[in-house]
């Protein structure tokens, strides 16, 4: 499941595509593919072709922890989840050749401002396309009637950005919270971009158990942990994100962090550091993977007390 640097990739790949272009929308497969909000209450069919950039000028795409979103001059914005196996992209190919391809739910003409709009479905639509495409249809694209409204949501449901989090804004997030670490930094209030593999990650390289509760992290080890989240983060940001199956960037290209993954999806295979086994576990109903000598349970020894000194 594609999460903060892949993301990242995607907003950073388009961006140069389709800032400043106008988009018309040329297709929209299925309406189940929509999630609306707000002023289109829940009826995908209501919503607007408008609603969906038609004919807007992007001005500019947006990304805070694993959500990315497209707005236009006139402040329309329209968010995209990629879900599981979503991809956002643009392509060269004829619109027919695009709309041949299984699971192409929307596709957008992409044109300089000024350009005659294309009619709808035209097979001359003007190229570039920008496409979204999703097999298992767990992602989605959310229209918001203004970027304010969408931007004030993310204020109220996201914790700070993964890629900027700091010691003391994660202890603050972290509060005295009794759930396990692993799951605390999955919730996106908390902190907004990480997912499972890059908790996996950012844990191993703090040596902090995934079971062990929030509260019982020292603030050395929630520097630590900051620092870890912040460092495999650009890492993976910048090598484009990890592919694991589907992800690609907005250039169609796969990521290429998922060799450097070092506990993620290696369950049962000699640690690098010490060449124990790697222990595999389910948390949060998802797979959790950590050295159980690197990253011990009981935490580290309790500083000397004032009476043994
Ligand atoms: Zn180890």
């Amino acid at each position: 499941m594609p999460e903060l640097p892949e993301v990242d990739a995607v907003v950073r790949t388009l961006a140069p595509h389709v800032v400043g272009r106008a988009v018309h929308l040329l297709h929209l497969g299925r309406a189940d593919i929509l999630e609306p909000a707000g002023r289109f209450g829940s009826d995908a069919q209501a919503v607007p072709p408008e609603a969906l950039l038609h004919r807007g000028v992007i001005a500019r795409l947006l990304r805070r922890g694993k959500h990315m979103a497209a707005i236009t001059h006139d402040d329309r914005a329209l968010e995209v989840h990629l879900g599981m196996t979503g991809q956002w992209f643009i392509t060269t190919q004829p619109p027919e050749q695009v709309l041949a391809v299984k699971h192409t739910h929307a596709v957008w003409a992409v044109a300089e401002p000024n350009a005659t709009p294309a009619p709808a479905a035209s097979a001359a639509a003007p190229r570039p396309l920008l496409v979204f495409r999703d097999p298992r249809r767990f992602g989605n694209l959310k229209p918001w009637a203004s970027a304010p409204d969408m931007l004030a949501h993310w204020d109220a449901h996201l914790g700070p950005d993964a890629l900027h989090i700091t010691a003391e804004a994660l202890a603050a997030n972290l509060g005295h919270t009794k759930r396990a670490i692993k799951a605390a930094l999955l919730d996106q209030a908390v902190l907004a971009g990480v997912g499972n593999i890059y908790a996996d990650e950012a844990l191993f390289r703090s040596a902090i158990h995934p079971l062990r509760p929030g509260r019982s992290l020292r603030p050395a080890e929630v520097a630590t942990l900051a620092e870890a989240i912040r460092g495999v983060l650009a890492q993976a940001v910048a090598a484009g994100g990890s592919t694991l199956r589907d992800f690609v960037n907005g250039d169609g290209e796969p990521g290429r962090y998922s060799d450097n993954h070092e506990v993620y999806g290696r369950g049962g295979r000699p640690c690098y550091r010490c060449n124990t086994t790697l222990q595999s576990i389910v948390l949060s109903q998802r797979t959790t993977v950590f050295c159980p000598a690197c990253q011990p349970r009981r935490g580290p020894r309790k500083e000397p007390s004032r009476a043994t000194r």
